[in-house]
């Protein structure tokens, strides 16, 4: 089949990360052109915006969108109104609004609209998913503590309205407990610790619950330095699970368990091509909603500054 004729918009550290190479490694993509302000990839053509992209004439199919989530919904318009696919980076949107806005364009011009959400294609993911069918979950603890210097350093978008805080890496962990839970959960309670001098949160902590009462308890925490922790901790009536690294290891009753091999982002970018083949869109907001739940339930405690 001919490949998919796929640009970038805003190249930054994800893209050189993670969608350049797994673009280059699926042969039913083709990178044809980039629309970023400063950056750009070696060898493919450029354009400073989407609007000079659109207009130059190179033909595009799709186009994945990867710029900081409160940029992202003009762009996702006006590549769905050239009628291109579009794959969104996570989270979909600053608001849950803006992200059905997108769904319904997506409909009307009958191309695809992805929500990408890259921890749910961490390889422990779908197994977790098939235990829990068979082991009703009674208690889940996730664990998400990072160091925000290290992982995030010079991102300010990430501390300003829409730009999440904590839960940037947080709601990596809410794709992953809302696609493996057989019930859908909902928050009960939760604390958003929010520096003196910035307006998105450093800490969260989060207790939800669901239609069965299983007991969910998150912890997230930009503060931890030395090991970085991404752990999701399962108790069913007979076994015990603990996701490790972001659903890149797996312990069922303290035993390793098999894991597939391939990649989040080379998963992503097959599910993609997918979706575009069977002329179909996939837009989940569940973890998106369940942090607008936060901070529209949670308690706002101020915190030190973080400089
Ligand atoms: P980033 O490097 O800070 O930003 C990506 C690019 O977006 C920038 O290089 C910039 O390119 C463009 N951009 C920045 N501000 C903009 C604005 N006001 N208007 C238009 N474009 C703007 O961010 P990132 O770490 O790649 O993250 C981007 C998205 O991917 C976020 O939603 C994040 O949650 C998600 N993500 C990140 C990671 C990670 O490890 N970093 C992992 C998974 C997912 P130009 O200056 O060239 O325009």
């Amino acid at each position: 089949m001919t490949p998919i004729k796929l640009a970038i918009a805003g190249v930054g550290k994800i893209v050189y990360d993670q969608h350049a190479p797994a673009i280059a490694g699926n042969p039913d993509f083709q990178l044809v052109a980039t629309a970023s302000r400063n950056h750009s990839i070696d060898g493919v053509t450029a354009f400073k915006t989407m609007a000079e992209m659109l207009d130059s004439g190179t033909q595009i199919d799709a186009i994945s969108l990867c710029m900081p989530p409160q940029y992202r919904y003009e762009a996702a318009r006006q590549a769905l109104r050239a009628g291109k696919h579009v794959f969104l980076e996570k989270p979909p949107g600053a608001t849950l609004s803006e992200v059905e806005s997108l769904k319904a364009l997506a409909a009307e011009q009958g191309v695809t609209l992805f929500a990408s959400w890259h921890s749910r294609h961490a390889p422990a993911v779908q197994v977790v998913k098939r235990h829990l069918q068979q082991h009703a979950p009674r208690r889940v603890e996730v664990i998400w503590r990072e160091d925000v210097r290290h992982w995030h350093p010079d991102q300010e978008w990430i501390w300003q309205p829409g730009g999440l805080g904590v839960f940037d890496p947080g709601i990596n962990a809410l794709s992953i407990v809302t696609e493996i839970l057989p019930q859908a959960m909902f928050l009960k309670q939760a604390t958003l610790e929010v520096p003196a001098n910035r307006q998105t949160p450093i800490a969260a902590r989060l207790a939800f619950t669901d239609a069965l009462g299983t007991d969910v308890q998150a912890d997230f925490d930009w503060r931890q330095t030395g090991e970085q922790t991404w752990d999701i901790v399962i108790d069913t009536a007979s076994t015990h699970l603990h996701l490790k690294k972001g659903g890149h290891e797996l312990w069922i009753d303290q035993a390793p368990g098999e894991l597939p091999v391939e990649g989040e982002y080379p998963s992503l970018y097959a599910h993609f091509c997918q979706l575009i083949r069977n002329k179909s869109s996939d837009v989940d907001v569940a973890p998106l909603r369940h942090v607008a739940d936060a901070f529209m339930l949670g308690e706002h405690v101020v915190t030190d500054a973080f400089v």
